[in-house]
C-alpha cells in the first residue's frame, strides 16, 4: 500500500525529471532514454523506503538509498526544477516544502 506522502512524491518527481528533460535535453513529449531511466530508479526507491510515510525529504534521508551516479542526477534534477516548481505546479511545491520543514530542512539548494 502506497500512502499519500509517497504517491505525492511519485507526482512531485515525475513532474521535476519532465521538466528538466525538456529544458536539458531537448525532449517535446515523454522522457530520453537517460531520464526515463532515471525516473524509474526514482520511483523504485521511493517504493521501497524503508520510511514509508515518515520519510523525510531524500536530500535529508540517513539511508541515501541512491546510488553514487543516480544521487548526482537526481540532485541536478531538482536543482534545475525545484525552484522552477513553485510556478509551474505551487501546490506540490508548497507541499514539499512543507515536508523539509517538518523534517526540520529544506531539500532544495543545498
Ligand atoms: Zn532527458
Amino acid at each position: 500500500m502506497l500512502g499519500k506522502r509517497i504517491l505525492r512524491e511519485r507526482t512531485s518527481i515525475e513532474k521535476m525529471i519532465v521538466m528538466y528533460c525538456k529544458a536539458k535535453h531537448g525532449t517535446n513529449t515523454g522522457l530520453c532514454d537517460d531520464c526515463s531511466y532515471l525516473l524509474g530508479y526514482a520511483l523504485q526507491r521511493l517504493q521501497h523506503c524503508i520510511f514509508g510515510e515518515a520519510k523525510p525529504v531524500c536530500a535529508k534521508c540517513p539511508i541515501h538509498c541512491y546510488s553514487k551516479v543516480m544521487k548526482d542526477k537526481i540532485i541536478a534534477v531538482m536543482r534545475y526544477a525545484g525552484p522552477r516548481m513553485i510556478y509551474k505546479h505551487p501546490i506540490l511545491a508548497l507541499l514539499h516544502l512543507s515536508d523539509s520543514f517538518k523534517s526540520k530542512s529544506i531539500s532544495w539548494n543545498k
